[in-house]
Protein backbone atom coordinates (compact mmCIF):
# COMPACT_ATOMS: atom_id res chain seq x y z
CA UNK A 1 0.00 0.00 0.00
CA UNK A 2 0.84 3.37 -0.91
CA UNK A 3 1.13 5.45 2.12
CA UNK A 4 2.23 9.79 1.99
CA UNK A 5 4.40 10.32 4.28
CA UNK A 6 4.11 13.89 4.30
CA UNK A 7 0.58 13.31 5.69
CA UNK A 8 1.32 10.04 8.17
CA UNK A 9 4.56 11.58 10.07
CA UNK A 10 6.14 10.12 13.37
CA UNK A 11 7.44 12.53 15.85
CA UNK A 12 10.74 10.53 16.62
CA UNK A 13 11.82 11.47 12.71
CA UNK A 14 9.83 14.47 11.96
CA UNK A 15 11.56 17.72 11.62
CA UNK A 16 9.96 19.77 14.50
CA UNK A 17 12.41 22.20 16.54
CA UNK A 18 10.16 23.02 19.74
CA UNK A 19 11.59 25.43 21.85
CA UNK A 20 10.34 25.14 25.56
CA UNK A 21 11.73 28.83 26.73
CA UNK A 22 9.12 31.58 25.46
CA UNK A 23 11.50 33.74 23.04
CA UNK A 24 12.08 37.18 24.00
CA UNK A 25 11.42 38.87 21.14
CA UNK A 26 7.93 37.40 20.38
CA UNK A 27 5.64 40.09 21.64
CA UNK A 28 2.01 38.40 20.57
CA UNK A 29 0.75 35.08 20.83
CA UNK A 30 0.75 34.14 17.75
CA UNK A 31 4.37 34.65 17.31
CA UNK A 32 5.44 33.07 20.31
CA UNK A 33 3.60 29.89 19.27
CA UNK A 34 4.62 29.75 15.85
CA UNK A 35 8.58 29.62 17.28
CA UNK A 36 7.63 27.39 19.99
CA UNK A 37 5.74 25.06 17.80
CA UNK A 38 8.46 24.91 15.27
CA UNK A 39 6.50 26.49 12.14
CA UNK A 40 8.64 28.76 11.26
CA UNK A 41 12.71 30.88 11.72
CA UNK A 42 13.55 33.83 11.31
CA UNK A 43 16.21 34.32 8.43
CA UNK A 44 16.91 38.26 8.87
CA UNK A 45 14.57 40.91 9.91
CA UNK A 46 10.76 40.18 8.91
CA UNK A 47 12.12 37.45 6.68
CA UNK A 48 10.94 33.66 7.45
CA UNK A 49 12.12 30.04 6.47
CA UNK A 50 8.83 28.03 6.44
CA UNK A 51 9.26 25.23 8.62
CA UNK A 52 7.50 21.45 8.01
CA UNK A 53 5.00 22.07 10.52
CA UNK A 54 4.00 25.96 9.43
CA UNK A 55 4.86 25.45 5.82
CA UNK A 56 1.71 22.76 5.89
CA UNK A 57 -0.66 25.33 7.34
CA UNK A 58 0.71 27.86 4.68
CA UNK A 59 -0.05 25.57 2.27
CA UNK A 60 -3.91 24.49 3.76
CA UNK A 61 -4.61 28.12 3.70
CA UNK A 62 -3.36 29.24 0.43
CA UNK A 63 -5.15 26.30 -0.86
CA UNK A 64 -8.53 27.51 0.53
CA UNK A 65 -7.83 30.83 -1.73
CA UNK A 66 -7.05 29.39 -4.67
CA UNK A 67 -10.12 27.32 -4.14
CA UNK A 68 -12.48 30.23 -4.26
CA UNK A 69 -11.00 32.13 -6.17
CA UNK A 70 -11.42 29.49 -8.69
CA UNK A 71 -14.73 29.38 -7.67
CA UNK A 72 -15.77 32.79 -8.66
CA UNK A 73 -14.57 32.42 -11.83
CA UNK A 74 -11.08 34.03 -11.56
CA UNK A 75 -8.10 32.58 -13.19
CA UNK A 76 -4.60 31.53 -11.64
CA UNK A 77 -1.48 32.36 -13.60
CA UNK A 78 2.10 33.05 -11.88
CA UNK A 79 4.51 36.22 -12.55
CA UNK A 80 7.61 36.83 -11.11
CA UNK A 81 9.19 38.29 -8.22
CA UNK A 82 11.48 40.39 -10.06
CA UNK A 83 10.08 43.18 -12.05
CA UNK A 84 11.47 45.61 -14.22
CA UNK A 85 11.72 49.06 -12.99
CA UNK A 86 10.47 50.67 -16.46
CA UNK A 87 6.64 49.46 -15.56
CA UNK A 88 6.87 51.06 -12.84
CA UNK A 89 8.15 54.60 -14.17
CA UNK A 90 5.38 54.44 -16.51
CA UNK A 91 2.69 54.32 -13.47
CA UNK A 92 4.41 56.56 -12.02
CA UNK A 93 4.82 54.51 -8.80
CA UNK A 94 8.82 53.78 -9.23
CA UNK A 95 9.44 57.11 -7.27
CA UNK A 96 6.03 57.00 -4.94
CA UNK A 97 6.84 53.56 -3.67
CA UNK A 98 9.51 54.72 -1.83
CA UNK A 99 11.83 53.17 0.54
CA UNK A 100 9.40 50.52 1.21
CA UNK A 101 10.49 48.72 -2.60
CA UNK A 102 13.94 47.05 -2.95
CA UNK A 103 15.26 47.93 -5.61
CA UNK A 104 18.21 45.68 -7.26
CA UNK A 105 20.17 46.54 -10.11
CA UNK A 106 20.99 43.54 -12.18
CA UNK A 107 24.81 43.07 -13.68
CA UNK A 108 23.83 45.11 -16.75
CA UNK A 109 22.61 47.98 -14.44
CA UNK A 110 19.15 47.74 -15.33
CA UNK A 111 16.88 48.85 -12.50
CA UNK A 112 14.77 45.99 -11.42
CA UNK A 113 12.82 45.74 -7.99
CA UNK A 114 11.14 42.87 -5.80
CA UNK A 115 7.43 43.16 -6.33
CA UNK A 116 5.42 44.82 -3.50
CA UNK A 117 2.36 44.19 -5.87
CA UNK A 118 1.31 43.76 -9.34
CA UNK A 119 -1.27 46.32 -10.67
CA UNK A 120 1.94 47.64 -13.36
CA UNK A 121 2.86 43.74 -14.63
CA UNK A 122 -0.19 42.53 -14.60
CA UNK A 123 -1.83 45.71 -16.76
CA UNK A 124 1.15 44.87 -19.19
CA UNK A 125 0.18 41.48 -19.77
CA UNK A 126 -3.71 42.35 -20.61
CA UNK A 127 -2.49 45.12 -22.71
CA UNK A 128 -0.43 43.31 -24.95
CA UNK A 129 -2.80 40.79 -25.73
CA UNK A 130 -6.30 42.26 -25.52
CA UNK A 131 -8.27 44.72 -27.64
CA UNK A 132 -11.75 44.07 -27.76
CA UNK A 133 -14.68 44.56 -25.08
CA UNK A 134 -15.18 40.67 -26.03
CA UNK A 135 -12.66 39.61 -24.45
CA UNK A 136 -13.46 40.83 -21.28
CA UNK A 137 -14.48 40.00 -18.21
CA UNK A 138 -10.85 39.00 -17.01
CA UNK A 139 -10.29 38.32 -13.57
CA UNK A 140 -6.84 37.15 -13.28
CA UNK A 141 -4.27 35.99 -10.19
CA UNK A 142 -1.48 34.82 -8.68
CA UNK A 143 -0.46 33.55 -4.95
CA UNK A 144 3.29 34.78 -5.09
CA UNK A 145 6.34 36.21 -2.51
CA UNK A 146 6.33 39.76 -2.32
CA UNK A 147 8.52 42.29 -0.79
CA UNK A 148 7.75 45.49 1.15
CA UNK A 149 10.75 46.98 3.30
CA UNK A 150 8.43 47.71 6.00
CA UNK A 151 9.67 50.40 8.61
CA UNK A 152 9.03 48.26 11.23
CA UNK A 153 8.88 44.68 10.48
CA UNK A 154 7.64 42.79 13.56
CA UNK A 155 4.75 40.43 15.00
CA UNK A 156 6.07 37.48 13.04
CA UNK A 157 4.56 36.81 9.58
CA UNK A 158 2.03 39.18 10.27
CA UNK A 159 3.96 42.11 9.72
CA UNK A 160 7.02 40.45 7.43
CA UNK A 161 9.16 42.08 4.57
CA UNK A 162 8.82 39.34 2.98
CA UNK A 163 5.39 37.69 2.62
CA UNK A 164 2.91 35.69 0.75
CA UNK A 165 0.18 36.94 -0.92
CA UNK A 166 -2.88 36.25 -3.19
CA UNK A 167 -3.35 39.29 -5.62
CA UNK A 168 -6.13 39.43 -8.60
CA UNK A 169 -6.77 41.77 -10.96
CA UNK A 170 -9.92 42.29 -12.32
CA UNK A 171 -10.44 43.70 -16.20
CA UNK A 172 -13.76 45.51 -17.36
CA UNK A 173 -15.50 47.44 -19.93
CA UNK A 174 -17.16 50.21 -17.82
CA UNK A 175 -17.90 50.47 -14.07
CA UNK A 176 -20.29 48.76 -13.85
CA UNK A 177 -18.95 45.62 -15.08
CA UNK A 178 -16.54 46.65 -12.42
CA UNK A 179 -18.61 46.34 -10.05
CA UNK A 180 -19.75 42.99 -10.43
CA UNK A 181 -16.14 41.60 -10.14
CA UNK A 182 -15.69 43.27 -6.92
CA UNK A 183 -18.66 41.89 -5.65
CA UNK A 184 -17.63 38.84 -6.39
CA UNK A 185 -14.48 38.99 -5.08
CA UNK A 186 -16.23 40.18 -2.39
CA UNK A 187 -18.54 37.12 -1.77
CA UNK A 188 -15.64 34.97 -2.64
CA UNK A 189 -13.49 36.72 0.01
CA UNK A 190 -16.17 36.24 2.56
CA UNK A 191 -16.87 32.07 1.93
CA UNK A 192 -12.83 32.17 1.92
CA UNK A 193 -12.20 33.66 5.61
CA UNK A 194 -15.59 31.09 7.10
CA UNK A 195 -14.20 28.28 5.26
CA UNK A 196 -10.82 28.84 7.84
CA UNK A 197 -12.81 29.40 10.70
CA UNK A 198 -12.26 32.86 10.78
CA UNK A 199 -15.03 35.94 11.17
CA UNK A 200 -13.61 38.56 9.07
CA UNK A 201 -15.90 41.58 8.64
CA UNK A 202 -15.65 43.50 5.72
CA UNK A 203 -15.54 47.29 5.95
CA UNK A 204 -15.52 50.44 4.10
CA UNK A 205 -11.75 51.22 3.89
CA UNK A 206 -9.95 54.41 1.92
CA UNK A 207 -10.47 54.88 -1.55
CA UNK A 208 -8.20 57.25 -2.59
CA UNK A 209 -8.59 59.91 -4.96
CA UNK A 210 -11.42 58.55 -6.78
CA UNK A 211 -14.16 57.88 -4.10
CA UNK A 212 -16.93 55.33 -4.43
CA UNK A 213 -17.60 52.76 -1.73
CA UNK A 214 -15.70 50.02 -3.64
CA UNK A 215 -12.64 49.56 -1.03
CA UNK A 216 -13.65 46.87 1.87
CA UNK A 217 -11.15 45.69 4.27
CA UNK A 218 -11.45 41.75 6.08
CA UNK A 219 -10.69 42.30 9.00
CA UNK A 220 -10.65 39.81 12.33
CA UNK A 221 -11.19 41.13 15.41
CA UNK A 222 -8.18 40.51 17.51
CA UNK A 223 -6.77 42.26 20.41
CA UNK A 224 -3.31 42.20 18.79
CA UNK A 225 -4.56 43.97 15.78
CA UNK A 226 -2.82 47.41 14.18
CA UNK A 227 -6.49 48.57 13.02
CA UNK A 228 -8.82 49.91 15.35
CA UNK A 229 -12.46 49.26 14.16
CA UNK A 230 -16.13 49.54 15.19
CA UNK A 231 -18.92 47.55 13.47
CA UNK A 232 -22.35 46.17 14.39
CA UNK A 233 -22.15 43.38 16.46
CA UNK A 234 -24.58 41.15 13.79
CA UNK A 235 -22.26 41.07 11.54
CA UNK A 236 -20.55 38.70 13.43
CA UNK A 237 -23.05 36.51 13.22
CA UNK A 238 -23.16 36.30 9.09
CA UNK A 239 -22.61 33.19 7.90
CA UNK A 240 -21.92 33.09 4.38
CA UNK A 241 -21.29 29.06 4.28
CA UNK A 242 -24.72 28.58 4.44
CA UNK A 243 -25.64 29.89 1.52
CA UNK A 244 -25.32 27.80 -1.85
CA UNK A 245 -24.10 31.19 -3.64
CA UNK A 246 -24.20 31.15 -7.23
CA UNK A 247 -21.47 33.19 -8.55
CA UNK A 248 -23.02 32.78 -12.16
CA UNK A 249 -26.36 35.87 -10.79
CA UNK A 250 -24.83 39.50 -10.52
CA UNK A 251 -27.99 39.81 -9.06
CA UNK A 252 -27.68 37.30 -6.12
CA UNK A 253 -23.93 38.36 -5.22
CA UNK A 254 -24.91 41.81 -5.34
CA UNK A 255 -27.44 40.87 -2.70
CA UNK A 256 -24.97 39.27 -0.62
CA UNK A 257 -23.24 42.68 -1.08
CA UNK A 258 -25.91 44.79 0.24
CA UNK A 259 -26.38 42.79 3.10
CA UNK A 260 -23.11 42.61 4.29
CA UNK A 261 -22.37 46.45 3.83
CA UNK A 262 -25.92 47.22 5.33
CA UNK A 263 -24.71 47.25 8.79
CA UNK A 264 -22.44 49.80 9.89
CA UNK A 265 -18.81 48.72 9.22
CA UNK A 266 -15.56 50.89 9.27
CA UNK A 267 -12.04 50.98 10.01
CA UNK A 268 -10.70 54.10 12.02
CA UNK A 269 -9.73 55.96 8.67
CA UNK A 270 -13.05 56.15 7.69
CA UNK A 271 -15.00 55.92 10.99
CA UNK A 272 -17.73 58.54 11.60
CA UNK A 273 -18.69 58.48 15.15
CA UNK A 274 -21.77 60.65 14.64
CA UNK A 275 -23.19 57.65 11.89
CA UNK A 276 -22.07 54.91 14.57
CA UNK A 277 -24.14 56.04 17.44
CA UNK A 278 -26.95 56.76 14.93
CA UNK A 279 -27.21 53.88 13.17
CA UNK A 280 -25.75 51.09 15.63
CA UNK A 281 -27.62 50.78 18.94
CA UNK A 282 -25.89 51.20 21.95
CA UNK A 283 -25.22 47.04 23.31
CA UNK A 284 -24.89 46.18 19.39
CA UNK A 285 -21.49 48.86 18.68
CA UNK A 286 -18.39 47.06 18.63
CA UNK A 287 -15.23 49.14 18.82
CA UNK A 288 -12.52 46.26 18.86
CA UNK A 289 -8.75 46.18 17.16
CA UNK A 290 -8.52 44.35 13.80
CA UNK A 291 -6.11 42.38 11.56
CA UNK A 292 -6.32 43.37 7.98
CA UNK A 293 -6.27 39.88 6.26
CA UNK A 294 -7.63 41.38 3.00
CA UNK A 295 -8.41 44.33 0.54
CA UNK A 296 -10.13 44.93 -1.96
CA UNK A 297 -10.11 48.15 -4.53
CA UNK A 298 -11.86 49.38 -7.27
CA UNK A 299 -9.46 52.14 -9.05
CA UNK A 300 -10.91 51.93 -12.59
CA UNK A 301 -8.31 53.36 -15.19
CA UNK A 302 -5.71 54.61 -12.28
CA UNK A 303 -3.32 51.90 -14.03
CA UNK A 304 -4.46 51.40 -17.95
CA UNK A 305 -4.57 54.71 -18.55
CA UNK A 306 -0.69 55.17 -18.17
CA UNK A 307 0.34 51.52 -19.16
CA UNK A 308 -2.41 51.53 -22.46
CA UNK A 309 -4.46 48.57 -21.51
CA UNK A 310 -7.23 49.87 -24.15
CA UNK A 311 -10.07 47.73 -25.90
CA UNK A 312 -12.48 48.60 -28.38
CA UNK A 313 -16.27 49.24 -27.30
CA UNK A 314 -19.34 48.03 -29.15
CA UNK A 315 -19.04 51.62 -31.21
CA UNK A 316 -15.67 50.89 -31.95
CA UNK A 317 -14.15 53.50 -29.53
CA UNK A 318 -10.81 52.93 -27.44
CA UNK A 319 -11.55 52.88 -24.08
CA UNK A 320 -9.22 52.37 -20.94
CA UNK A 321 -10.21 49.52 -19.62
CA UNK A 322 -11.32 49.51 -15.83
CA UNK A 323 -9.58 47.67 -13.04
CA UNK A 324 -9.74 46.20 -9.99
CA UNK A 325 -6.86 44.79 -7.28
CA UNK A 326 -8.01 42.09 -4.72
CA UNK A 327 -5.22 40.88 -1.83
CA UNK A 328 -5.19 38.00 0.64
CA UNK A 329 -2.64 38.16 2.99
CA UNK A 330 -1.78 34.49 2.91
CA UNK A 331 1.26 34.10 5.38
CA UNK A 332 -0.35 36.85 7.50
CA UNK A 333 -2.95 34.83 7.63
CA UNK A 334 -1.62 31.84 9.75
CA UNK A 335 -0.24 34.42 12.35
CA UNK A 336 -4.42 35.54 11.98
CA UNK A 337 -5.99 32.15 12.74
CA UNK A 338 -3.49 31.83 15.58
CA UNK A 339 -4.48 35.03 16.85
CA UNK A 340 -8.14 34.13 16.43
CA UNK A 341 -7.65 30.24 17.56
CA UNK A 342 -5.53 29.46 20.74
CA UNK A 343 -5.60 29.50 24.75
CA UNK A 344 -3.18 29.31 27.23
CA UNK A 345 -1.82 25.88 26.43
CA UNK A 346 -1.04 26.79 22.57
CA UNK A 347 -2.59 26.91 19.30
CA UNK A 348 -6.36 25.51 18.63
CA UNK A 349 -6.46 24.85 14.94
CA UNK A 350 -9.83 25.46 12.87
CA UNK A 351 -10.12 21.69 11.04
CA UNK A 352 -9.49 22.94 7.28
CA UNK A 353 -6.20 24.57 7.98
CA UNK A 354 -4.68 22.09 10.98
CA UNK A 355 -1.43 20.68 10.29
CA UNK A 356 -2.98 17.27 10.69
CA UNK A 357 -6.24 16.34 12.10
CA UNK A 358 -4.66 14.05 14.71
CA UNK A 359 -2.08 13.66 17.21
CA UNK A 360 -1.66 9.97 18.04
CA UNK A 361 0.00 9.80 21.59
CA UNK A 362 1.82 6.63 22.76
CA UNK A 363 2.13 6.85 26.51
CA UNK A 364 4.10 4.10 26.72
CA UNK A 365 6.93 3.53 24.25
CA UNK A 366 8.50 0.42 24.51
CA UNK A 367 5.67 -1.56 25.88
CA UNK A 368 4.47 -4.11 23.35
CA UNK A 369 1.19 -3.72 23.79
CA UNK A 370 1.50 0.19 23.55
CA UNK A 371 3.43 0.19 20.48
CA UNK A 372 1.26 -2.49 18.93
CA UNK A 373 -1.96 -0.52 18.99
CA UNK A 374 -0.55 2.81 18.23
CA UNK A 375 1.29 0.98 15.20
CA UNK A 376 -2.26 -0.46 14.02
CA UNK A 377 -4.11 2.70 14.66
CA UNK A 378 -1.25 4.90 12.59
CA UNK A 379 -1.60 2.75 9.96
CA UNK A 380 -5.24 2.69 9.65
CA UNK A 381 -5.32 6.52 9.74
CA UNK A 382 -2.82 6.51 6.80
CA UNK A 383 -5.02 4.17 4.98
CA UNK A 384 -8.11 6.74 5.24
CA UNK A 385 -5.64 9.52 4.63
CA UNK A 386 -6.59 11.19 7.92
CA UNK A 387 -3.61 13.07 8.27
CA UNK A 388 -2.26 12.29 11.74
CA UNK A 389 1.50 12.89 13.79
CA UNK A 390 2.56 9.66 15.36
CA UNK A 391 4.26 10.98 19.17
CA UNK A 392 6.72 7.99 19.54
CA UNK A 393 8.95 10.12 21.04
CA UNK A 394 10.11 7.81 24.43
CA UNK A 395 9.30 10.76 26.06
CA UNK A 396 7.48 11.61 29.83
CA UNK A 397 3.87 11.53 29.29
CA UNK A 398 3.80 15.27 30.43
CA UNK A 399 6.09 16.35 28.06
CA UNK A 400 3.44 14.78 25.44
CA UNK A 401 0.57 15.97 26.46
CA UNK A 402 1.87 19.73 26.46
CA UNK A 403 3.56 19.29 23.34
CA UNK A 404 1.07 18.17 21.88
CA UNK A 405 -1.60 20.67 23.55
CA UNK A 406 0.96 23.45 22.23
CA UNK A 407 0.74 22.01 18.51
CA UNK A 408 -2.81 22.61 18.53
CA UNK A 409 -3.95 19.42 16.16
CA UNK A 410 -7.62 19.11 16.72
CA UNK A 411 -8.26 15.76 17.81
CA UNK A 412 -5.49 13.74 20.00
CA UNK A 413 -5.59 10.38 20.28
CA UNK A 414 -3.61 9.00 23.72
CA UNK A 415 -2.85 4.74 24.26
CA UNK A 416 -1.36 4.15 27.58
CA UNK A 417 -1.31 0.59 28.70
CA UNK A 418 -3.64 1.22 31.65
CA UNK A 419 -6.77 1.64 29.09
CA UNK A 420 -5.44 -1.13 26.48
CA UNK A 421 -5.97 -3.74 29.52
CA UNK A 422 -9.82 -2.49 29.15
CA UNK A 423 -9.31 -2.38 25.44
CA UNK A 424 -10.14 1.57 25.62
CA UNK A 425 -8.21 4.58 24.43
CA UNK A 426 -8.91 7.99 25.14
CA UNK A 427 -9.80 10.86 22.63
CA UNK A 428 -9.39 14.33 23.45
CA UNK A 429 -10.72 17.62 21.57
CA UNK A 430 -7.90 20.05 21.52
CA UNK A 431 -10.79 22.66 21.20
CA UNK A 432 -13.51 21.78 24.02
CA UNK A 433 -11.55 19.93 26.12
CA UNK A 434 -13.43 16.86 26.34
CA UNK A 435 -12.03 13.49 26.98
CA UNK A 436 -13.63 10.51 26.75
CA UNK A 437 -12.44 6.84 26.75
CA UNK A 438 -14.13 4.61 24.58
CA UNK A 439 -13.11 1.72 22.20
CA UNK A 440 -10.50 1.69 19.19
CA UNK A 441 -12.96 1.57 16.53
CA UNK A 442 -14.85 4.05 18.43
CA UNK A 443 -12.37 6.51 18.83
CA UNK A 444 -11.77 6.14 15.33
CA UNK A 445 -15.31 6.65 14.30
CA UNK A 446 -15.62 9.74 16.40
CA UNK A 447 -12.75 11.32 14.63
CA UNK A 448 -13.69 10.65 11.46
CA UNK A 449 -17.45 11.98 11.84
P1 LIG B 1 -1.18 47.08 5.83
O1 LIG B 1 -2.19 48.19 5.95
O2 LIG B 1 -1.36 46.00 6.85
O3 LIG B 1 0.22 47.57 5.72
P2 LIG B 1 -1.60 47.09 3.03
O4 LIG B 1 -2.89 47.84 3.01
O5 LIG B 1 -0.37 47.77 2.68
O6 LIG B 1 -1.45 46.37 4.44
P3 LIG B 1 -2.35 45.55 0.74
O7 LIG B 1 -1.49 46.20 -0.26
O8 LIG B 1 -3.79 45.87 0.77
O9 LIG B 1 -1.73 45.76 2.17
O10 LIG B 1 -2.07 43.98 0.66
C1 LIG B 1 -3.06 42.96 0.71
C2 LIG B 1 -2.92 42.11 1.95
O11 LIG B 1 -1.59 41.64 2.13
C3 LIG B 1 -3.22 42.85 3.23
O12 LIG B 1 -4.62 42.88 3.46
C4 LIG B 1 -2.48 42.04 4.26
O13 LIG B 1 -3.29 40.96 4.68
C5 LIG B 1 -1.30 41.49 3.52
N1 LIG B 1 -0.07 42.24 3.85
C6 LIG B 1 0.24 43.51 3.52
N2 LIG B 1 1.43 43.86 4.01
C7 LIG B 1 1.91 42.78 4.67
C8 LIG B 1 3.11 42.51 5.40
N3 LIG B 1 4.06 43.43 5.53
N4 LIG B 1 3.27 41.29 5.95
C9 LIG B 1 2.31 40.33 5.81
N5 LIG B 1 1.17 40.53 5.15
C10 LIG B 1 0.95 41.73 4.57
MG1 LIG C 1 -4.68 47.44 2.49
Amino acid sequence: MNIDTSNAVRLSQYFLPTLKETPQEAQIVSHRYMLRAGMVRQASAGIYSWLPLGFRVLKKIEQIVREEQNRSGAQELLMPTIQSADLWRQSGRYDDYGKEMLRIQDRHDRDMLYGPTNEELITEIFAASVRSYRDLPQNLYHIQWKFRDEVRPRFGVMRGREFYMKDAYSFDLDAEAGRVAYNKMFVAYLRTYARMGLKAVPMRAETGPIGGDMSHEFIILADTGESEVFCHQELLDYDILGENVDFGSAETIQGYVDRWTSLYAATDEMHDPSRFEAEVPEDKRVSARGIEVGHIFFFGDKYSKPLGAVVTNSEGQEVPVQMGSYGVGVSRLVGGVIEACHDDDGIVWPEAVAPFKVGLINLRVGDEACDKACADIYAKLAENETEVMYDDRDERAGVKFSDMDLIGLPWQLIVGPRGLKNGVVEVKNRKTGERDEMSLDAALSRIAG
